[in-house]
């Protein structure tokens, strides 16, 4: 039983706890969160399951100190707010980018919280959404008020790979109508990103060492699907679109992917580091030769800043983009802390959404 357990003391709340790296994850009854001055307390209403929850289990995240309630993909009502929250009321719905910003400092200031020099992010630095209630910092910055046609349980799927989706395809990427567009690794990321892509008009190949997830790139939009196991990446990419890709995604990250993701890119063409590069993968071999031959561009892309949601969201909502069919199920509290030690094993089969606590 937690320390922190104190019936005499505080309200409580059901949350998924773990207290030791892989150990077992158990709902128990902890403490409500209070809100600081410039954050918010929400009800957590959906939130997604992420194999970035499963790296925080494993004791991957520096950030995380136990015991630790992760989740970090949410929809939720605000219940309580500080005093220095000016945008938002209690009683709003609302969603979150999974990096949030602190509203000051330079990266902030210039509209970039997605690479705040002081980011916070549920579930990872605080206490996360597999909760009762989750504590939000610097509301005005980072809450996203939500369109009433948006559920609960597809809203809650945005604010991790499907940010760094759009934002990677967008901002970075700069995808338009009649561009084409390599995705390295149909993953969860790569998947959205071909479907992003696909609704801007562009015409996108899809790249994966896995058949199903191919297939399932086809029924986003991709028109030309290649498998490296059977056929040379770059060369194969060069001759379909005679040259080379407009602009190149290494949705997977590794060194493998990174490089073909810039290798088959035309002239001036743009590769985007999207997919997290860990461990052996950190430091990826570049074709230095070619990014100076053929002016290549390389950018990355981290998250999505929360006031770019209302371009996203209308996209949503006039049907051009449907984040719910990557959803495969809804689950309890109770089922995520068994689910959540699998994840790993889970990347292909679609998103899990907890939405009863
Ligand atoms: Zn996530
Ligand atoms: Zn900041």
């Amino acid at each position: 039983m937690l320390k922190i357990f104190d019936k005499k003391e505080v309200y409580l709340m059901k949350a998924a706890v773990f207290e030791k790296f892989q150990g077992k994850i158990a709902v128990q009854n902890v403490p409500d969160p209070k809100p600081n001055d410039a954050g918010v307390v929400v009800k957590v209403l959906a939130t997604g399951l992420c194999r970035s929850d499963w790296h925080g289990w494993m004791g991957h995240d520096p950030d995380i100190v136990l015991p630790h309630v992760p989740g970090h993909e949410l929809t939720g009502i605000v219940v309580a707010k500080g005093k220095n929250v000016k945008k938002f009321s209690l009683n709003d719905r609302v969603t979150v980018p999974f990096v949030c910003g602190c509203g000051t400092c330079e990266q902030c200031a210039t509209n970039n919280q997605q690479v705040c020099d002081n980011q916070s992010q549920p579930g990872f630095t605080h206490w996360g959404s597999f909760a009762e209630y989750v504590a939000l910092d610097y509301a005005d910055t980072n809450l996203v008020k939500l369109p009433d046609e948006i559920s609960s349980i597809t809203a809650a799927t945005l604010g991790c790979r499907f940010i760094t989706s759009y934002r990677a395809i967008v901002a970075q990427g700069m995808v338009s109508e009649g561009k084409t567009i390599a995705v390295h690794g149909c993953g969860g990321v790569g998947l959205l990103a071909v479907m992003i892509a696909h609704s801007l008009g562009a015409e996108v190949i899809a790249i994966d060492i896995n058949t199903k997830n191919l297939n399932l790139a086809k029924e986003l939009g991709a028109s030309f699907t290649i498998n490296p196991l059977e056929t040379n990446v770059v060369q194969e990419v060069k001759e379909y679109t005679r040259g080379g890709v407009d602009v190149s995604l290494d949705a997977l990250g590794s060194a493998e992917t990174c490089f073909n993701s810039i290798a088959n890119l035309k002239k001036r063409g743009r590769h985007v580091q999207v997919g997290l590069v860990t461990g052996n993968h950190k430091h990826p071999k570049i074709p230095m030769d070619l990014v100076i031959a053929n002016e290549l561009e390389i950018v990355g892309s981290h998250g999505m800043q929360a006031h770019k949601y209302p371009e996203l969201l209308a996209m949503i909502q006039r049907g051009e983009l449907h984040p719910e069919k990557l959803i495969n199920r809804t689950v309890s509290l109770q089922e995520a802390t068994q689910l959540l030690p699998q994840m790993n094993a889970f990347e292909h089969h679609g998103v899990l959404v907890i939405d009863s606590f």
